[in-house]
């Protein structure tokens, strides 16, 4: 008995009666309760008795039943099997979620991440038993180093966030080292929300840089902010617009002049990633997120890999422990090398126990291998021109703030200006994109257009699907112009209609639900 429903007959919303339903289920896609909802007092699997013990707890020793679900084998995986066909994933559809780089995962970096060789091994094993495992994590780092033109690279952050945690934390102890009471780090408005979150937390003061009307920094306002106070600059490039930050050299060598450092959020590198050496650009430290530029399935919650490559002014202060080849193989350096080298020598410390996310160094490095070089360029490309395909197809009907300003990057920006008068906002036009039987795109990031869309196609996707993605969000706008009033519940053909998003944060409902 695994339906919450019975004889109640449930009509689905603006359907009309024939959609009518006696079990909640919609066709194939099924209606599933709380796992704690069903089954009853039982077991899937016969234990023993329990066996007669002294009784050592007291008053502490649980009387009533724990509640645990009771479900059988079949039951249990029919459950589980239902919950994962209500998710959405890459494996199913376009994914357009802007910023967060949702690209398809080769098949082949799973079946290279799933070698016993890498899968099997454990950071504490004697290193000479793990030597192809550190040869990788090198040669990983030696691709890293030449895409970017940066002499080191910390490869331990194990996402994006935990990166700028590693490049604020060694410009911090550059900045120490050198008595330097400077604590004042500039932050973009286009800049990502974890930007000004992090030098925070790396005991910076923030303060904001507008952004002009193309978008970009406001080189002047920059300029002008300058000072000795000022410690580090926060640059998202490509920016959280989707657009490249022309200025990107003139700003660092003018943070340069004045004796901060540049900070460059590269968790969107695959906009660039073998067109622009972020090293070219006067970048100091700089974060890529493994799982985003050289695709690993992510989002959940992970896993993810964030590197940080790091200027010959930061070198010293980077994170232990690291990769060095030696002259019969490669060690891994745990403690800070005084004498013996001029790299490391004033490491500012470990962001983690051990050496970092070896699954997601398989996956990356198994893609960078299988793309080549040139491939590693075309990904670039054909993410920037699917990007600017929807760009261009939309920005009759959709209001494209930036398009005037020249083709975007990786992603594109639309603004809710067009739903203007209709009392519809982008939550609704992005329920009614679950109707059509998408993923919404990212919504209200940023936060420098009114109701923001953030379109991110990637380079996986052909044209057909984009166009389908696109025919889809053309019809919406136009329909949603034509008659409000019907999307202002959308959705109305998905498992659940519009749910309660503040009370689900504010009132979660973690086991037991009223029968009520
Ligand atoms: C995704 C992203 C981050 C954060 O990366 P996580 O791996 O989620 O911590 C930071 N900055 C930008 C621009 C991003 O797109």
């Amino acid at each position: 008995m695994t339906m919450n429903n019975v004889g109640r007959v449930t009509r689905i919303e603006g359907t009309g009666a024939v959609a009518e339903t006696w079990t909640g289920n919609r066709g194939l896609m099924l209606e599933e309760p709380l796992l704690f909802e069903i089954g009853g007092d039982r077991s899937g699997v016969d234990l023993p008795d329990v066996p007669v013990v002294p009784d050592r707890l007291g008053d502490l020793a649980r009387t009533a039943p724990i509640g645990l679900p009771g479900l059988s084998e079949p039951e249990t995986v029919r459950h589980y099997t239902r919950l994962s066909r209500q998710n959405y994933g890459i494996d199913l559809g376009i994914f357009p979620l802007g910023s967060c780089t949702m690209k398809h995962n080769p098949r082949l970096n799973e079946k290279m991440a799933r070698l016993p060789g890498f899968s099997d091994i454990h950071p504490l094993q004697p290193q000479a038993t793990v030597q192809g495992a550190l040869e990788l994590i090198d040669r990983l780092a030696h691709w890293l180093l030449t895409l970017t033109g940066m002499p080191a690279v910390a490869m331990s952050p194990k996402a994006g966030a935990h990166g700028e945690l590693c490049g604020m934390l060694a410009i911090r102890a550059a900045l120490d080292a050198r008595g330097d009471a400077r604590r004042v780090v500039l932050v973009p408005e286009s800049a990502h929300g974890t930007n000004p979150a992090t030098a925070v937390f790396c005991g910076f003061t923030v303060e904001n840089i507008p952004a002009d009307a193309r978008g970009r920094v406001d080189l002047a306002a920059m300029q002008a902010r300058l000072g000795p106070d000022v410690a580090a600059v926060m640059i998202t490039n490509p920016n959280t617009c989707g657009l490249f930050e022309p200025d990107l050299k003139t700003i660092a060598d003018a943070v340069h002049a004045a004796g901060g450092f540049v900070y460059c959020d590269g968790a969107n590198f695959n906009a660039i990633v073998g067109r622009v050496r972020p090293g070219d650009l006067g970048v100091d430290a700089m974060h890529i997120n493994l799982h985003k530029t050289f695709s690993t399935p992510h989002g959940g919650g992970g896993p993810g890999s964030g590197p940080v490559v790091f200027s010959e002014a930061l070198a010293p202060f980077a994170p232990l422990p690291f990769v060095r080849r030696t002259r019969d193989g490669f060690e891994l350096v745990e403690e800070m090398q005084a004498q013996a080298s001029t790299d490391h020598d004033r490491s500012f410390g470990r962001m983690v126990a051990f050496h970092g996310q070896m699954g997601m160094f398989v996956r990356a490095l198994s893609y960078m291998m299988s793309h080549g070089a040139d491939g590693l360029r075309q990904v670039a490309e054909d993410a920037v021109l699917n990007a600017n395909y929807i760009l261009a197809s939309l920005k009759d009907l959709y209001s494209a703030p930036f398009a005037d300003t020249g083709p975007c990057m990786h992603e594109a920006l639309f603004s809710d200006d067009f739903l203007e008068g209709t009392g519809l906002t982008t939550l609704d036009l992005a329920k009614a994109m679950i109707d059509e039987g998408f993923h919404p795109m990212t919504m209200y990031f940023p936060l420098v257009v009114h109701g923001a869309m953030l379109v991110e196609p990637t380079e996986t996707e052909s044209k057909a699907s984009l166009d389908q993605l696109i025919g889809a969000l053309r019809s919406l706008a136009e329909r949603m112009k034509a008659d409000p009033e019907a999307f202002r519940t959308s959705p109305h053909l998905a498992p659940r209609r519009r749910l309660d998003e503040t009370a689900a944060a504010r009132k979660p409902v973690l086991g037991f639900r009223d029968a009520a």
